[in-house]
């Protein structure tokens, strides 16, 4: 057999890639199946923001950029991070990417190796323990669960977890998988935290416009002692309903995006010409219609919260971005209850132990009301709920 890199032999394949896949197994057997497995806005991209697209293809915009971005694009996501109060960024410490992930990735690299600890909290979306073993760093986790993925509970243990080894901590909020905000106070122990032993953090907001009952994702930072020590992601996929186009960026001090700007520079180049002209649309025009999807979200987010806890099944408050996960095998044994609700409900979720939480499923809710009330009678019928 071929001799492939350690790297690759790290890290597993997207669990959540897995189910999709036999979801599509299934379906294309005549089966239908209910998927609530993916993490993707179920709405088309808006109308103005495909017509930019289609006006700088015309226009011609269709070679290399800078590295790092157009410069319209940039100074459209530097007013945005100003507007959220993230006034320490500029076009200077701005990387346009491929995607959020394409950030993610390249902020590893750039500053995770040779067994740097990076500390994550459960539950946490798949793929930074991925990045972080691609970049041969080592992890140590935090699990929310027992706080209904509260970080203010789980602060004492976040303090247990972190030392002056700590190179760097993933906060996600709003979050994938769990959907919750986190308060202020929990933000501020990060902060004091990540100042005494001096540690940097991802703020990872690319769920931030995402959230309900009138609350709202505070920015990282945007807190005192958190300027220069918080790198910013955002991305266009799930607010803008832009998940095929992968269009992201990060903000950080400059010196990180020099260097960031190498593994950028020779791997990517750059992201997609025109559609970075669309991005610059997708920020400054449309509002109203992301307004109009998390209403959607909203709606159907209420009405699916209610199906489950009227069956008796506890599901900690989703505050924000379009997932909830019930507990749906408080026994610990949710691989078996996904497993059974795909085989026999024809439902797709994914398992919490792929983020790092047993016993909870991963739902998405970015499907009509039709289709959730649909899989909630299915999987009750089957007896799992
Ligand atoms: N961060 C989180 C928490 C996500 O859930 C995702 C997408 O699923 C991303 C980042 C990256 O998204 P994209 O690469 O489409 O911008």
């Amino acid at each position: 057999t071929q001799d492939f890199a350690a790297r690759v032999g790290r890290v597993e394949p997207s669990a959540t890639l897995a189910i999709s896949n036999k979801a599509a197994e299934l379906e294309a057997q005549g089966v239908d199946v209910v998927d609530l497995s993916v993490g993707e806005p179920d709405f088309d991209t808006p109308e103005n923001i495909k017509d930019a697209a289609k006006e700088a293809l015309d226009a011609g915009h269709t070679g290399y950029t800078p590295t790092s971005g157009i410069p319209e694009l940039k100074s459209a996501i530097a007013e945005k991070l100003h507007d959220d109060g993230l006034t320490q960024y500029d076009e200077d410490n701005l990387m346009v990417t491929p995607g959020g992930k394409q950030a993610l990735y390249e902020i590893f690299q750039t500053l995770i190796d040779d067994g740097d600890e990076v500390v994550l909290l459960d539950p946490a979306w798949v793929s930074y323990e991925a990045m972080v073993k691609l970049a041969d760093g080592s992890l140590k986790r935090v699990d929310t669960a027992a706080h209904d993925f509260q970080l203010a509970g789980a602060l004492d243990d976040l303090a247990e977890t972190v030392s002056d080894d700590t190179e760097l901590l993933v906060v996600n909020s709003p979050g994938n998988p769990h959907g919750a905000v986190y308060t202020d106070e929990a933000l501020e122990g990060v902060r004091d935290l990540a100042v005494e032993h001096d540690f940097q953090v991802i703020s990872d907001e690319i769920y931030k416009e995402i959230t309900y009952d009138g609350r709202e994702a505070t920015s990282l930072g945007t807190l005192d002692g958190m300027e220069d020590r918080t790198i910013t992601l955002n991305g266009f996929s799930k607010a803008y309903s832009m998940t095929g186009w992968r269009l992201g960026y990060f903000a950080g001090p400059e010196e990180l995006i020099d260097e960031a700007g190498k593994v950028h520079g020779h791997s990517v180049s750059c992201a997609v010409n025109f559609v970075q002209h669309a991005g610059v649309e997708a920020i400054r025009n449309t509002e109203s219609e992301v307004e109009e999807m998390v209403e959607a979200f909203d709606e159907r987010r209420t009405f699916l919260k209610d199906l489950f806890e009227e069956r008796g099944v506890h599901v900690p408050d989703p505050q924000g971005a379009f997932y909830m996960m019930p507990e749906v095998a408080p026994d610990g044994d949710d691989d078996a209850w996904c497993e059974e609700a795909i085989e026999e409900a024809h439902v797709a979720t994914v398992p919490g132990h792929a983020f790092g939480t047993p016993g909870y499923a991963r739902i998405s809710y970015a499907n009509s009301k039709e289709r959730l009330e649909e899989a909630v009678e299915r999987l009750d019928d089957v007896g799992l709920l």
